[in-house]
C-alpha cells in the first residue's frame, strides 16, 4: 500500500492516542484555523514598513511559526538553499537601506561599519551545507546520524546588532529546518520588523511557506519572557547582556545563550606595533564600539608603550589627557559603576568629547587615554569608542591584566606579539570563544579572517561562534548486520 501523508497521519494520530502522548514536535497550541497578521508592523518616519511574518502577540507569532513548521518539515533540502540564497540576497539588495534604519531607529553606531557588519552576516553565515550525515558500517550493519530540526526556536535579540542577528540567527534556524519567533530588541523594533518582512518576502518568493521567521510587533521584556515560557517554543537562542541571559537559563528549556564580554588587548614587547596600533583602532572603532566582541581596553608592555602610543595617535585616534579622561568618566559610566551611560553608548567620538568641551571631527573613529589599571573603563563593557590604555611591566604582566580585566566571562581576548610562548599561555590561560593573534577581534567573526561569520558567540552555552549545527537535534538510525557494502 502507498504510504501517502494521508495515510501517514492517520498512522500517526492513531500510534499517538495508543500511547497517550503528543508527536515530538507538538507544542502546547496547535496552529488555529485563522492567524492573525497585522496590516503592518512597527515603522520609523522616512523608512517602510512591513507586514510578513509580523503579528500582535507572541501567542499569535508562535501559532503561526508552528503551523509554518508543519508546512516546512514536508519540504526538500533544496528548497532550504533556495531559502537561504534569497535571504542572502535581500538583504544585501537592501544593505544600505536597513544599516540606515538601524542607525536612525536605535541612535547607535555608524552606517557604513553596519553596512559592513550586515554584507558580513549576508556571505558568511553558514547555511545547510553545515549539516553533514555521518554514517559508521562494520560487520554488524551500518549505523547513520542525520540532523533534524527543533520545531519553533524563540529568539531574542539586541538592538547593538538588531538585523545582523536576525539574518544570521534566521539562516542558521531555516538551514536546519526550523521556523522562529524573534522577540526583538524594542529600541530596534522597526528595523527588525521590516527585515523579517523582506526575508519571508524572499523566502516564499523562493517557494517557501508563510511565516518561517515571525515576530512580535511590539516587542517587551514581558513579552520575551512570555516567549521563553512559551510551551510552543523548543529551545531559545538568546543574545544580549546578563540579564536576559540569566533569565533565559532559568527557562527550563534548552538555550543557546549569547551574553556580554570585555575584550582585551595585549601588545608585548615583540609586537609590529604599527600593526597593533593600526588593528587596535580598526577594531574597537567598528561600529563605535557596539559589537560584544570589539577591543574594549589595551595592556601594553613598558618597553614599547610609548611607541604604541604615538602610532595609535599616528592611526588618527584621539588621545585624551588624564584630565579630559577624568572629566570624561563621569559621563561615560553610570554612578553604579559597572554599567555605561546609554546616552554615550555607541555614539561617535564627536558627541562624546563635546560632553566635555572637545571638539573633533566625525572622521575620528577612536579616543584612548592613558590609565592605571584600576580605572573604571577597564572592567566595564563600555560598548563605545573611548578606550583605556594600561602600562603593564612587560608582557607577561600584560597578559596577567587581561585576564583579571575579562572576569572569566570567556568571550574575546587577543594579543599583537611575535613571541609564541606569550601567545601560547596567553590562549591558554584566557580560553576565550575568540583568540586573536595579530588582528582586530572582527577578525575572529570571520571579517578579514577565515571561516564563517556568527554575531551570536554563545560563550555562556559554549557553542561559540552559533550557526546551524547548533540549531539540530541528533538522529540515529540504526541496521544491523546490513549495508556495509566493501
Ligand atoms: P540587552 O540585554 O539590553 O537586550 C538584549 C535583548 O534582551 C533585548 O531584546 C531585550 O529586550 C531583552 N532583554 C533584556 N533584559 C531582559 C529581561 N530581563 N528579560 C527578558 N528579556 C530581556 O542588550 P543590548 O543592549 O541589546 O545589547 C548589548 C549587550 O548584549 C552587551 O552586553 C553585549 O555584550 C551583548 N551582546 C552579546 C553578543 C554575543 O554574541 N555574545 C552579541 C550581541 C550583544
Amino acid at each position: 500500500m502507498e504510504l501517502d501523508e494521508k495515510r501517514i497521519q492517520q498512522i500517526v494520530e492513531r500510534v499517538v492516542s495508543r500511547l497517550n502522548v503528543r508527536p515530538a514536535d507538538a507544542g502546547e497550541t496547535r496552529a488555529p484555523a485563522v492567524i492573525r497578521e497585522p496590516a503592518a508592523g512597527p515603522s520609523v518616519k522616512g523608512f517602510p514598513r512591513g507586514s510578513l511574518g509580523i503579528f500582535p502577540t507572541v501567542d499569535d507569532a508562535v501559532r503561526a511559526a508552528q503551523s509554518a513548521f508543519e508546512e516546512y518539515r514536508k519540504c526538500s533540502l533544496e528548497l532550504r538553499y533556495k531559502i537561504v540564497a534569497a535571504m542572502r540576497e535581500v538583504t544585501l539588495r537592501h544593505v544600505q537601506m536597513l544599516s540606515e534604519y538601524a542607525v536612525v531607529e536605535t541612535k547607535l553606531g555608524r552606517v557604513e561599519d553596519k553596512v559592513r557588519k550586515n554584507t558580513l552576516a549576508a556571505r558568511k553565515t553558514p547555511g545547510p551545507e553545515m549539516l553533514v550525515p555521518r554514517a559508521w558500517t562494520g560487520d554488524h550493519g551500518m549505523t547513520l546520524v542525520e540532523w533534524a530540526p527543533y520545531g519553533v526556536i524563540g529568539a531574542i535579540t539586541p538592538c547593538t546588532n538588531p538585523t545582523e542577528t536576525i539574518l544570521g540567527n534566521g539562516i542558521g534556524f531555516v538551514s536546519g529546518g526550523n521556523t522562529a519567533v524573534f522577540n526583538v530588541h524594542p529600541t530596534a523594533k522597526a528595523v527588525s520588523a521590516f527585515h523579517v518582512h523582506l526575508l519571508n518576502e524572499a523566502a516564499i518568493g523562493a517557494g517557501a511557506p508563510h511565516n518561517l521567521l515571525t515576530c512580535v510587533a511590539e516587542p517587551t521584556i514581558p513579552s520575551a519572557q512570555q516567549l521563553m515560557k512559551h510551551p510552543g517554543t523548543r529551545i531559545l537562542v538568546v543574545t544580549g547582556g546578563p540579564a536576559v541571559v540569566q533569565v533565559a537559563m532559568n527557562s527550563g528549556k534548552k538555550v543557546v545563550a549569547a551574553g556580554p564580554g570585555n575584550p582585551p588587548v595585549v601588545v608585548d614587547e615583540t609586537a609590529d606595533i604599527h600593526r597593533a596600533a593600526t588593528g587596535i583602532i580598526a577594531g574597537a572603532s567598528l561600529d563605535n564600539n557596539l559589537i560584544c566582541c570589539d577591543e574594549k581596553e589595551v595592556f601594553a608592555a613598558a618597553a614599547i608603550f610609548d611607541d604604541l602610543r604615538r602610532e595609535l595617535k599616528a592611526g588618527g585616534a584621539y588621545e585624551l589627557s588624564e584630565s579630559q579622561m577624568s572629566r570624561l568618566t563621569k559621563h561615560l559610566i553610570d554612578p553604579d559603576g559597572i554599567h555605561p551611560n546609554k546616552d554615550y553608548v555607541g555614539k561617535n567620538v564627536s558627541v562624546i568629547l563635546d560632553s566635555i568641551g572637545v571638539k573633533v571631527g566625525d572622521d575620528v573613529r577612536l579616543a584612548f587615554s592613558v590609565v592605571e589599571e584600576s580605572h573604571p573603563l577597564v572592567r566595564v563593557e563600555q560598548l563605545l569608542p573611548v578606550i583605556p590604555l594600561v602600562k603593564a611591566k612587560d608582557g607577561v604582566d600584560a597578559i596577567a591584566m587581561a585576564y583579571r580585566a575579562e572576569q572569566h566571562l570567556g568571550h574575546t581576548s587577543s594579543i599583537y606579539s611575535r613571541n609564541i610562548d606569550n601567545m601560547h599561555n596567553m590562549a591558554r590561560l584566557m580560553d576565550t570563544c575568540i583568540f586573536v593573534k595579530n588582528g582586530p577581534h572582527y577578525v575572529g567573526l570571520g571579517g578579514e579572517g577565515e571561516s564563517y561569520n556568527s554575531f551570536t558567540i554563545a560563550h555562556p552555552t559554549g557553542e561559540g561562534l552559533t550557526c546551524v549545527i547548533h540549531f539540530v537535534r541528533s538522529r540515529r538510525c540504526a541496521l544491523q548486520d546490513s549495508f556495509r557494502i566493501v
